[in-house]
């Protein structure tokens, strides 16, 4: 068969949905200055679905310093991968900074965050080593995991945050190793993007005293947002010093592009000279690297934003749950609110949430959650306000009466572009 008629044919999953959904649930457009309001469809809407935990994608001080980084060097700047011609003492001087920060002896900066993790596996873990990972890990540690896997490596899952089955998982994985004369590479994120549970870093590193492993962290949602100075879910949990290779990305509470790794000097030193994503692509251009710089001054130097994004994250979640929402096991500013029913009815009700109320936030239905649930996300920022609280959760409550009643579930699914 025709490849591109096999993919016409099956668009796949949500791809199905592609000519009703399409500028709407799918790819909007959010156009305006990036805040807790911004214009949708030419209207202003209230917005819960940015990664801009703590308000640095307009702070002032970070446009600041993006502009000037830019007029300065341009977007092409440096012109080749780190190793060949690409680095710089900006590059250097973050990577420095972040390592600082994470409490760990040295840093590489990663051009993304989705290949970055999926480089540090497929470099870190040879055909005789074994991952042990959570069912729940994100896209790109999969990915990583089928590159391992595609060398002839083992790997062995364990249910979401079932730290019995885990414990399970590394003694069939020590078991395997006595074989191979392999290691142990253990996968947690630190806060689970979805659902907002944290992976159990503190049940995880106590193992240690009793298997042999190395533990890989991706804390893309908990860097910047959780523990006492943002230093993330290691600094939460008081374990940051068991963490052995600990991953950030920009892309959340950074409001950037880019993602780093932080560990041991000499396993660092490995990366930088064995991850093909970073040896073979060209490196963060200037502005990311200068803008960084700025974002990581601010985060340390402004903690009253993180305060506010507990705030408001601590009075939605309080003020859904009183409502009798059903927030699942969230223990992060990710807000999700799980709700019964199938995909035309998460149509009708996101439908009328941004047209009737003006709220717009995140949904996601089938397959990426079990049929019948409806998932609607919200990321709580520090650019929200406790009025903006209020008035979301009175519109929650509007939308559910009518999902109750079956009145969207009557209605079939919406089309947006008719
Ligand atoms: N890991 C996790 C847990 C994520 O949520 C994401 C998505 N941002 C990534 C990795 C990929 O990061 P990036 O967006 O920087 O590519």
């Amino acid at each position: 068969m025709d490849i591109f008629q096999r993919v016409i044919e099956r668009p796949g999953s949500i791809g199905k949905y592609q000519k009703e959904a399409h500028g709407y649930f799918s790819f909007p457009k959010l156009e305006g200055e990036i805040s807790s309001r911004m214009i949708f469809r030419g209207k202003e809407k209230l917005v819960w679905s940015l990664n801009n935990y703590i308000g640095l994608a307009n702070h002032p001080e970070v446009r600041k310093a993006d502009a000037e980084a830019a007029a300065k060097y341009g977007m092409a700047y440096p012109m080749g991968a780190r190793m060949m011609s690409g680095q710089t003492k900006y590059h250097e001087e973050l990577e420095n900074k972040l390592a600082d920060f994470a409490e760990k002896e040295k840093c590489f900066l990663l051009n993304y965050g989705y290949q970055g993790i999926m480089s540090i596996i497929d470099a870190m873990a040879d055909r005789n080593d074994v991952i042990v990972y959570d069912s729940e890990c994100h896209a790109s540690i999969m990915d990583g995991i089928f590159l391992h896997k595609a060398k002839g490596g083992k790997s062995f899952v364990y249910p979401h945050n079932d730290i019995e089955r885990a414990e399970k998982m590394l003694r069939f994985a020590t078991k395997r190793i006595e074989e191979t004369n392999g290691g142990i590479l253990f996968i947690t994120e630190g806060v689970y993007g979805m659902a907002g549970d944290l992976g159990k870093l503190d049940k995880i590193s106590a193992l240690k005293d009793k298997y042999e492993f190395r533990i890989l962290v991706d804390d893309a949602h908990g860097f910047g947002t959780m523990g006492e100075h943002g230093k993330g879910s290691g600094e939460h949990f008081g374990v940051q010093d068991k963490i052995d290779l600990y991953f950030g990305t920009f892309a959340k509470a950074m409001a950037g592009i880019g993602a780093f790794v932080a560990g041991k000097e000499e396993i660092i030193d490995f990366l930088m000279y064995n991850m093909r994503s970073q040896t073979f692509a060209k490196s963060l251009p200037m502005p990311m690297v200068i803008g960084a710089l700025k974002r990581l001054e601010l985060l340390k130097s402004e903690p009253q934003l993180r305060k506010q994004l507990w705030d408001v994250a601590s009075a939605l979640q309080k003020g859904l749950k009183e409502e009798g929402f059903d927030l699942g096991v969230t223990e992060s500013p990710v807000t999700p609110v799980y709700l019964k029913g199938g995909v035309p009815e998460a149509t009708n009700l996101i439908f009328d949430l941004r047209e009737k109320h003006d709220v717009f936030c995140s949904v996601v239905v089938y397959p990426v959650v079990p049929k019948g649930v409806i998932l609607l996300r919200l990321i709580p920022t520090a650019m929200h306000s406790l009025e903006d609280v209020k008035y979301t959760i009175d519109a929650f409550n509007a939308v559910k009466d009518k999902l109750d009643s079956g009145e969207y579930a009557s209605m079939g699914m919406v089309n947006a572009n008719k």
